[in-house]
């Protein structure tokens, strides 16, 4: 539905172009067809490093009580070796591998062969067969969107299990954390690894791959646009969604439950944790259909950064703040805690409203209001590998004039909530906030360029019209 939209309802007008000058724009925009010498050293600095890290922070609870320093001055010092710290490493256990494999297996099983019922009697709630956006090569997919209803009925089976049948404690994520780490890394491999090998042998659309002839670029960018094993099983939006994303939210609840069973308690800070990471986790099932249009699913290929990182740095890295709590369980004053609450509020109050602007905006093909009023935007055009010749607008009214990336502003706000939750006294828990001010600066930065080549001149007009990326009037 979503490239319905943006062709039908939206009003992306096509024509068949003649034009060479258009042609040679039009297979610009996706990923890069070439490597430059920054992105190659970043490639391969992240294949090294990024495991390291996540191993790094998940030891350093494990070992050294969340403290990211201590590890180092133990190592630099010489009071311990390496191997002294890889020894005290749990290891793969059968237990964990059964675990991870059942997991997995039960979020395809959700995924594949549970057609979604929960848009049959959700007002409002867009779910079931929906059709993604336009491809660089043109294809349009279609997408089983029943994301909402496997977070939902994960979620039952284990409030049902933690209160009623009791067949495993609610701690036993926390309880086989690292074990489970080596299972995720071995899935998050083995699924990078097959996709880069299908987009040599057997890619879903021929049209729709990129090869820049770097092994590690490729490998880590991605092939394929769009691999599919079968008419549905999409590996972007399983891998994306699920596993990780459905499992945040038990991660937090097996923290919540292990503080429970630590201390008698569960902290003010954990709740909050709980409650606002629940939310945005709930906010990315409800709009599933709204993430087929997002950069993720309409621009990136998938590769080791989608593959690996859906099933080991989002479980891992996105839910430090419970694993910190469950080592220092931080009660917050009343004000304090209800300050959080409403930075994490108001944060996601600014990315949900800027999200849905745009959506509406693009969905109506501008004949909506915003803020009460019609929105002003730029017209703009683009071409597909084929010559279709694209229109297209972008607004510059609403949350989208205040700057070219406000959701992303919201969605940091939020991210510092989560951190503040767990105080001053060690630095790990503020790892998101860091990371993800990272990861959205480079993102809106590569996103303009891929708009700037998609759209050309008329990017610039949007810029002229929007100055500001994310903090109007700063930056
Ligand atoms: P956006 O939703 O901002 O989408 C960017 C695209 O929107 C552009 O490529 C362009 O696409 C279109 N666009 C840009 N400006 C305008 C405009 N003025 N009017 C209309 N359309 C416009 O980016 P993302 O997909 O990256 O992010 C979606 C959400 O997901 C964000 O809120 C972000 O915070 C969140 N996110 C969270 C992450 C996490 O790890 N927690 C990671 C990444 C994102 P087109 O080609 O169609 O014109």
């Amino acid at each position: 539905m979503a490239a319905h939209q943006e062709k039908k309802t939206s009003g992306e007008r096509k024509h068949k172009s003649t034009q060479n000058d258009t042609r040679t724009s039009q297979v610009q925009w996706g990923r890069a067809w070439e490597v430059d010498w920054f992105s190659l050293a970043s490639i391969l600095f992240l294949l090294v490093f990024a495991p390291l890290i996540v191993y790094y922070f998940v030891m350093s609870c494990d070992q050294y009580q969340c403290s990211l320093i201590d590890p180092l001055v133990d190592l630099l010092s010489g009071n311990k070796h390496l191997s002294d710290i890889w020894n005290k490493t749990p290891t793969l256990t059968y237990r964990a591998a059964g675990i991870y494999t059942l997991w997995v297996a039960f979020q395809v099983f959700l995924y594949v062969f549970i057609p979604d019922f929960c848009h049959k009697f959700l007002p409002g709630y867009v779910g079931g067969v929906q059709e993604g956006a336009v491809t660089p090569a043109g294809v349009v997919n279609k997408y089983e969107i029943n994301g909402l209803q496997a977070w939902i009925i994960t979620h039952v089976l284990w409030f049902a299990n933690a209160y009623y049948f009791h067949c495993f404690s609610p701690t036993i994520i926390f309880d086989n954390w690292i074990p489970l780490l080596w299972c995720a890394n071995i899935l998050g491999y083995a699924v990078s690894t097959f996709a880069m090998f299908k987009g040599y042998f057997f890619p879903t659309n021929a049209k729709d791959c990129k090869f820049t002839g770097n092994f590690f670029y490729d490998y880590m960018m991605g092939i394929e646009f769009n691999p599919r094993i079968g008419k549905w099983f999409d590996f972007k939006l399983f891998f994306n969604g699920r596993p990780g994303i459905v499992a945040w939210t038990l991660i937090n609840l097996s923290y919540a439950a292990k503080q429970q069973e630590l201390y008698g308690q569960v902290t003010n800070s954990m709740i909050l944790v709980n409650v606002l990471q629940g939310i945005y986790v709930l906010d990315f099932f409800w709009n599933e259909a709204w993430y087929l249009k997002t950069i993720d699913i309409c621009h990136d290929h998938f590769g080791w950064y989608l593959g690996w990182g859906d099933c080991v740095w989002l479980p891992y890295l996105y839910t430090l703040q419970g694993l910190y709590l469950v080592y220092h369980p931080v009660q917050l004053r009343t004000a304090n805690a209800i300050g959080i609450l409403m930075l994490g509020l108001i944060g996601y109050y600014i990315f949900r409203m800027t999200n849905h602007q745009k959506d509406l905006f693009r969905r109506t093909n501008g004949n909506c209001k915003i803020w009460g009023k019609k929105p002003e935007y730029i017209e703009c055009s683009y071409m597909s590998v084929d010559g279709t010749k694209y229109y297209s607008k972008l607004m510059t009214s609403g949350f989208w004039g205040w700057a070219r990336h406000f959701n992303y502003t919201g969605d940091l706000m939020g991210s510092l909530a989560y951190c503040l939750t767990c105080g001053f006294e060690h630095i790990l828990p503020y790892f998101y906030i860091v990371y993800m001010t990272i990861l959205l600066t480079h993102r809106c930065i590569r996103d303009e360029h891929r708009c700037f080549s998609k759209y050309g001149k008329d990017w610039k007009r949007y810029t002229a019209a929007v100055p500001y990326r994310l903090i109007p009037g700063i930056f």
